[in-house]
């Protein structure tokens, strides 16, 4: 071909990246062993596993498969790295952190040509976008190592810490798993993808180059059953950090409930992309190719849900489709090619059933008119129309280059149709009024929404999920408390003596008969709290009530016997009141300081019912009232001064990270302080703007139920503060497992903890629980403050790029 015959066609020759100096890596080091104290270890039961290349289908690599016997030596290097790690003075471990920072720099290249040969992925992605973002993950991180002596006071590191991550991008995953594990003082075992382990295994030899202590990061290859699972159920592990699937997400929070392992996961997604009738639709179009054909739509995050404002929707498609010709699929190495290989022929084919079934439920398949490289596993751009919102293809993430689209009319039904998914990871917004696009972005439930952008990141603003998207976000001050906990919070936790309900020596009839004997008793005027569901005293649905004893086992009263049925009807008001969350911060704080002081009236009667239930003596008991009364000042407090954070990553632009409410809030209060175990809990979830279903401690239960005339007097709106008494963890089950409830908080035993965490993988609630440790709810330190704000909160970050 000469230069006229390109003029003519204008065609694009070939501009290949040499896979040399990646291959010769490969040939100097393969097969690969596991990367253990800084040594590498060949695998115990002397298995290898082969990684190909995608893009031509062939063999690339020979590395280690480890089994359990590994994972024990890995974290036993781990253990043993982190009595000293864990001490390491933060500016030692930022040195270290800059010093990987700098390495990874330096080895750039090389790392993006691996990761190209082992993913698929284009060179112009791994090259501009991956492994930049590495380096900046470890330069931010090792700024945070810095800070954290003075920024995070009162933490400490987790400990040994199992990371899983997945192939979509293997470097970068690690980055965001490693650096701020680093950096908080823990130490880690990284399981890399079965699919993709050569860059983790580069970025090991770095450590060693570095000089980072032996046994403070370990890699071991491997398959998920054998190494996987054994990371997740190891007894050593403190914590586990996941990115992949939702349903090995889900397998893991029910392998990890009730271990009093820390649990972040990084799941999946189906996100909307939302364009407006006044979108800049150019832009648009450039904006769905990075959504939705960045790394072939392996994207956990991509933008594969187009939803479209039905007057432009037509003219949008042709724009698309005429865009879509023009892509180029082919060789990931090829600078000049927009779209690589799928990782793997098994997700091609999981591409193409899904594709089919598209076509079989109805909907308008459109591809480009050339055809893929046969060699290797391509797959082309995919637009689908006519959708309809409730098939499969809109609901399932298809985790490839496959865009479905939809219409919508008002902004209304645009918000409406956004969030009908079980994901949360991340909206993107269309349109040239700003007015439009920020009345829009609080109201999808997305980690992250980006406003005339998309599929952006920065290690200064944090990413993660909302809903079955996981939960615990990355990047960003809020991702490092995924890996540090409060320093009060001993090693071991303690068992409390089980409190599996009253057990009465005497029947109720012969604690009555003991009153009697007194001199000059009255029978006293029956007060006989019922629950209270939507800012009304609602009769339990069993028609029983549940004795209530004090000390001596003497009956003190009756709350009614609270069950599923009136759970949900408190799960029901509380959702009812979600217009709480809109209303203004400020209103918000006027009410908690209405509801303490309308408490402070009348704290002697308050005081007499926690002896009366306790048999604690009365200075004591109003203590409690005391600080329980401070407790609801400081939530006041908080209320409009816990605010998000404006971050400034490297571009024209500024994040917005806003911490918003969870929405409804399960909890199960403690049983000891009866009323500022329950105050304590249910004043940051309201604070923050959430709804609440209350179980109050089930021994001692009426000093929240004596709290109703409290709230129905501080003008509380019905239903943001619900209370259903009886048995705790027969309640409790029933908040964990309900799809409408989005956290549940157990302060309880170990046991009820376990049973708290496993029925919840269902919606993949948030849980808080605390596996039995008791804490001192009368220290400000322990029993409240911004630990308690976290759990009451997610983050979403907004980002919102300037500039014409
Ligand atoms: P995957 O869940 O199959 O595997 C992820 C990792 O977990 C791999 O390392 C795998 O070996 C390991 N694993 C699998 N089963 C395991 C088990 N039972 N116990 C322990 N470890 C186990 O996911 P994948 O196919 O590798 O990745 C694609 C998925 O990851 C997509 O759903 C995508 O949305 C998600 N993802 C999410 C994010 C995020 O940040 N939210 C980022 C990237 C990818
Ligand atoms: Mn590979």
């Amino acid at each position: 071909m000469n230069v006229m015959d390109i003029f003519e066609t204008m065609e694009y020759g070939p501009a290949p990246e040499a896979a040399a100096p990646g291959l010769d890596w490969i040939k100097a080091h393969q097969p690969f062993d596991l990367f253990i104290n800084n040594r590498w270890t060949r695998p115990a039961g002397g298995q290898y596993m082969e990684s190909i290349n995608p893009g031509s289908g062939k063999t690339l690599a020979r590395v280690a498969a480890a089994n359990s016997a590994d994972v024990d030596a890995a974290v036993a290097a781990a253990r043993k790295a982190f009595t000293t790690w864990g001490k390491t003075p933060g500016h030692v471990r930022a040195r270290y952190l800059y010093a990987l920072a700098r390495s990874i720099q330096k080895h750039s290249r090389l790392l993006a040509v691996l990761e190209s040969l082992d993913n698929g992925k284009p060179i112009r992605e791994t090259r501009d976008i991956d492994i930049p973002l590495v380096a900046r993950h470890f330069y931010y991180h090792a700024g945070w190592a810095q800070l954290m002596e003075t920024e995070l006071a009162g933490y400490m590191p987790v400990g040994v810490v199992g990371q899983i991550i997945p192939w979509n991008f293997p470097l970068l995953m690690l980055a965001w798993k490693i650096a701020p594990a680093l950096a908080m003082g823990n130490t880690v075992v990284l399981k890399p993808a079965r699919y993709t382990p050569l860059s983790a295994l580069k970025f090991a030899e770095i450590v060693k180059e570095t000089g980072l202590p032996p046994g403070v990061v370990n890699i071991i290859t491997g398959e998920a059953s054998a190494a996987g699972e054994a990371l997740v159920s190891h007894p050593d592990v403190n914590k586990i950090a996941f990115t992949g699937s939702t349903d090995v997400g889900r397998s893991i929070r029910r392998a990890t409930a009730g271990s009093g392992k820390k649990l972040s996961l990084e799941l999946g997604g189906k996100s909307p992309f939302l364009v407006f009738d006044d979108a800049d639709l150019d832009s648009v179009v450039e904006g769905v190719v990075d959504a939705i054909w960045f790394n072939q739509g392996q994207v956990c995050c991509a933008g594969s849900r187009l939803l479209v404002q039905e007057n432009v929707a037509e003219k949008l498609y042709s724009k698309l489709r005429a865009r879509m010709e023009h892509l180029r699929v082919g060789e990931p190495l090829d600078k000049a090619i927009d779209i690589g290989a799928i990782v793997s022929p098994g997700q091609l084919k999981e591409i193409q059933r899904l594709v089919d079934q598209g076509v079989q439920e109805g909907a308008t398949l459109w591809q480009p008119s050339w055809a893929c490289p046969t060699e290797g596993y391509f797959f082309p751009p995919t637009l689908f129309t006519n959708v309809s919102p409730a098939t499969t293809i809109a609901q399932v993430e298809i985790f490839g280059p496959v865009l479905v689209a939809m219409t919508f009319r008002t902004p209304s039904e645009a918000v409406e149709l956004a969030n009908n998914t079980r994901y949360g990871l991340a909206a993107s917004v269309w349109s040239e009024n700003i007015n439009l696009a920020l009345d829009i972005a609080p109201k999808l439930k997305a980690g992250s929404v980006w406003v005339n952008c998309t599929n952006l990141f920065d290690a200064s603003s944090g990413f993660g999920g909302y809903r079955e998207s996981g939960f615990g976000r990355e990047g960003g001050k809020e991702g490092l408390y995924e890996y540090v906990k409060p320093a009060w919070e001993s090693n071991e936790p303690e068992d409390v003596a089980p409190s599996d309900g009253h057990q009465p020596d005497a029947t109720p009839q012969e604690a009555a008969d003991e009153e009697v004997q007194v001199d000059g008793w009255l029978p006293a005027i029956d007060r006989t709290p019922k629950l209270f569901i939507g800012g009304k005293q609602a009769r339990p649905d069993s028609g029983y009530s549940r004795g209530i004893y004090g000390p001596h086992k003497r009956l003190i009263g009756y709350v009614g016997e609270g069950n599923r049925k009136d759970i949900r009807n408190a799960v029901e008001a509380a959702h009812k009141a979600g217009g709480w969350a809109s209303g203004t911060a400020h209103n918000r704080a006027q009410i908690l300081y209405y509801i303490a002081e309308n408490l402070a009236v009348r704290e002697q009667e308050f005081a007499s019912r926690i002896s009366e239930q306790t048999g604690c003596v009365s200075k004591d008991a109003r203590n409690e009232v005391q600080v329980a009364i401070s407790r609801l000042f400081s939530y006041a407090a908080w209320t409009d001064k816990y605010e998000g954070r404006v971050h400034r990553p490297p571009l024209r632009g500024v994040v917005l990270a806003m911490p918003e409410p969870i929405g409804v809030i399960g909890m199960a209060c403690p049983d000891d302080y009866p009323l500022l175990g329950f105050i304590s809990l249910i004043a940051p979830a309201i604070a923050m703007g959430n709804t609440v279903v209350a179980i109050p401690s089930q021994q001692s239960p009426l000093s929240a139920t004596d709290c109703y005339q409290v709230f129905e007097t501080s003008d509380l709106p019905d239903g943001v503060i619900n209370i259903v008494t009886g048995e705790r963890d027969m309640l409790s089950r029933v908040l964990a497992e309900h799809d409408d409830v989005e956290a549940m908080w157990y302060f309880g035993p170990r046991d009820g903890s376990k049973m708290v965490e496993l029925a919840s993988a269902g919606n993949m609630k948030r849980t808080w629980v605390s596996y039995g440790r008791s804490r001192d709810w009368l220290a400000r330190e322990q029993g409240e403050g911004e630990e308690f704000l976290r759990e009451a909160t997610q983050v979403k970050n907004i980002w919102i790029p300037y500039g014409e």
